[in-house]
């Protein structure tokens, strides 16, 4: 079957992003290493441009613009770091753009995106449709909507943050990654798979929204409601049909944390690696720390996708957790 992306359009979006997105360091811990019993290799993400991931694939799907759908700009619905990507990546293209995002995202992420230069258009993720109102906006005023994970040039960006990442730390036996919509790891897996075939790849998702989990179970795409979890880069509702047959072919399995991990894996990489990274991007290390995936004696790629946490939400968050130790 062929895939919706291959590897050679990984190594693409890694030429268009040469010199523009963030290599992301790659850090180690022996505490970690200690805890897991795997030696683990964390790729970080949380020190992207913007703070996530996310820039990756927003500016390997702008700068492939024709010139026509520059002029009329970039339209995006998303809980945050999506948005704030695209409109990072709209300004440094010099193209208009618009972002939909929840009323209820978490407002360093909505002062941010409007710091980046954009429209903020805010709606009710309770009652509304995002999809709707985007595919709306976009048609009314001809820009070219851009979807957080559904879209083959995003994938093709995502993964290379597992590229990077092979390239410095080697051969690895696992990889492990975050999982919303898939766009992460579906990229993640395609370049993984192509450049280590023996590498098993493991997706996270939080117990309150698996949705993946599910429709690999079943086989077919789960649509679940908005998942009452802090990890809200991982509140998506259903996979991409782009991003659902990547995910069959490649990866391994889906296992879950629940919130209480996740904030206690936040707690340590602020206190035994002095990084912040936010709910989302706990979610593959909470997943080995709680021996949610037993890889003793490996060699482990982990992602810590962002680090976007209003201070208050984080020192909230770190209060309501039991130390490490
Ligand atoms: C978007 C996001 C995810 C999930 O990525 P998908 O491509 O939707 O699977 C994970 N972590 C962070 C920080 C994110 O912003």
């Amino acid at each position: 079957m062929t895939l919706p992306i291959g590897p050679e359009d990984v190594l693409a979006a890694a030429a268009r992003l040469d010199g523009v997105a963030h290599r992301t360091p790659v850090m180690t811990s022996r505490t970690a290493d200690e805890r897991t019993g795997a030696q683990l290799f964390f790729k970080c993400e949380n020190l992207q441009r913007v703070g996530a991931f996310k820039f990756r694939g927003a500016y390997s799907a702008l700068s492939r613009f024709t010139p026509a759908q520059r002029k009329g700009g970039v339209i995006a619905y998303s809980s945050g770091n999506h948005g704030q990507a695209i409109a990072v990546s709209a300004r440094l293209l010099g193209m208009p753009v618009a972002i939909v995002m929840p009323q209820d995202a978490p407002p360093i992420k909505i002062a941010a995106t409007r710091g980046y230069g954009a429209e903020v258009i805010l709606y009710d993720r309770y009652t509304e449709n995002r999809e709707a109102i985007g595919q709306r906006i976009a048609t009314e005023r001809g820009m070219t909507l851009i979807p957080p994970y559904n879209h083959v040039d995003v994938i093709a960006g995502q993964g290379t943050a597992a590229l990077e990442l092979i390239e410095e730390a080697g051969a690895l036996d696992a990889l492990v990654v975050c999982v919303g919509g898939g766009g992460l790891i579906g990229g993640c897996a395609t370049i993984t798979k192509h450049l280590l075939p023996e590498c098993r790849v493991i997706g996270v998702e939080p117990a309150a929204g698996n949705d993946m989990q599910r429709s690999l179970a079943e086989g077919r795409i789960i649509h679940i409601d908005v998942p009452d979890t802090i990890a809200d880069g991982a509140q998506t509702q259903h996979a991409g049909e782009l991003t659902f047959p990547i995910l069959q072919a490649l990866v391994e399995r889906i296992v879950t944390v629940t919130d209480p991990q996740l904030v206690a894996a936040m707690r340590f990489f602020f206190e035994r690696m002095k990084i912040v990274v936010e709910p989302t991007g706990c979610l593959g290390a909470a997943a080995l720390f709680e021996r949610a995936i037993d890889l003793r004696g490996k060699r482990v790629g982990v992602i810590l996708s962002g680090g976007n946490v209003d201070a208050e939400r984080f020192a909230s968050l770190l209060s309501m957790a039991p130390r490490a130790d």
